[in-house]
């Protein structure tokens, strides 16, 4: 039989976990800088700085074990979040219940409820928002509010509803006064995204509106011109339209939508 050593990645997790299982709430890294081999100085004076900076050689961060396995749980071994998530959780329940007490970013600090998402956990569509509002905050699921109620009517209006397609969005809490999400606040969210992308495996995609539209595909190019054509997200065959509070404030947008969900619907049903 062979040892297995363990990766670095490894050793982090479980100093981690043991942290956590003592109930330390933060802990204290540090690394000693006199142990790194310095570059050989170029000048005596770059020696003379070398010299002076040897004695204050340690370099300390405050860290939260909770938060950094979180992290490490939606990172992969490389520490870059994979498009598609990196495989760590099998069930939406599962990967909720790891996510519903994220801090990542300080929306966390202000949200009354975590918005994971709601629908058929192995449905074909999967519809993507911006982020949770009032209603969804005190809710706990997207799309309750007026926005909400009027997407529930589109679902209809194809023969679906929200408990056979699956809706998320791209933030899971809800920004002070329903600002748009900051960049900041979408990086360390989407790679919940594509975690749930990842659990579900939808066939079909459908971006509501220019927030997550421009957040999925990287893009700042108008609304308007994103929609009429199928996007590539990463293999999943990506529509944008209308968001449906933009429907509510401009209902002349509403014939276009109508087109789009008719171009959605057709493909669905192929799949089906
Ligand atoms: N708007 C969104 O984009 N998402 C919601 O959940 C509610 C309103």
């Amino acid at each position: 039989m062979t040892d297995n050593p363990l990766t670095l990645q490894e050793m982090l997790r479980r100093a981690l976990r043991s942290q956590i299982d003592l109930g330390l709430g933060e802990c204290i890294i540090g690394r000693n800088l006199s142990q790194v081999e310095p570059p050989a100085p170029a000048t005596p004076f770059e020696a003379a700085i070398q010299m002076s900076a040897s004695r204050k050689d340690e370099v300390t961060t405050v860290i939260s074990p909770r938060e950094e396995l979180l992290q490490m749980s939606i990172l992969g071994e490389s520490g870059l979040a994979s498009p598609l998530g990196n495989g760590a959780f099998d069930s939406v329940e599962s990967h909720n219940t790891a996510i519903c007490k994220c801090k990542l970013c300080p929306l966390g600090d202000g949200r009354i409820k975590f918005v994971y998402g709601v629908g058929n956990p192995k449905a074909k569509l999967m519809f993507i928002g911006e982020a949770p509002g009032a209603q969804e905050d005190l809710q706990g699921e997207p799309f309750v509010g007026a926005a909400g109620q009027l997407l529930d009517k589109i679902l209809a209006a194809i023969q679906l509803s929200r408990r056979e397609v699956y809706i998320a969005n791209i933030l899971k809490c809800r920004p002070p006064n329903n600002r748009d999400p900051l960049p900041a606040e979408i990086e360390k969210c989407l790679p919940y995204l594509h975690e749930q992308m990842r659990i579900i495996q939808p066939k079909l995609l459908c971006c509501l509106g220019r927030i997550a539209a421009h957040a999925l595909l990287q893009t700042t190019i108008p609304l308007g011109k994103l929609r009429y054509k199928w996007h590539d997200y990463h293999g999943i065959p990506m529509q944008v339209t209308y968001h449906p509070a933009a429907l509510l404030r401009f209902p002349e947008y509403k014939k276009e939508t109508w087109e789009d969900m008719k171009v959605l619907k057709a493909r669905y049903d192929q799949l089906c």
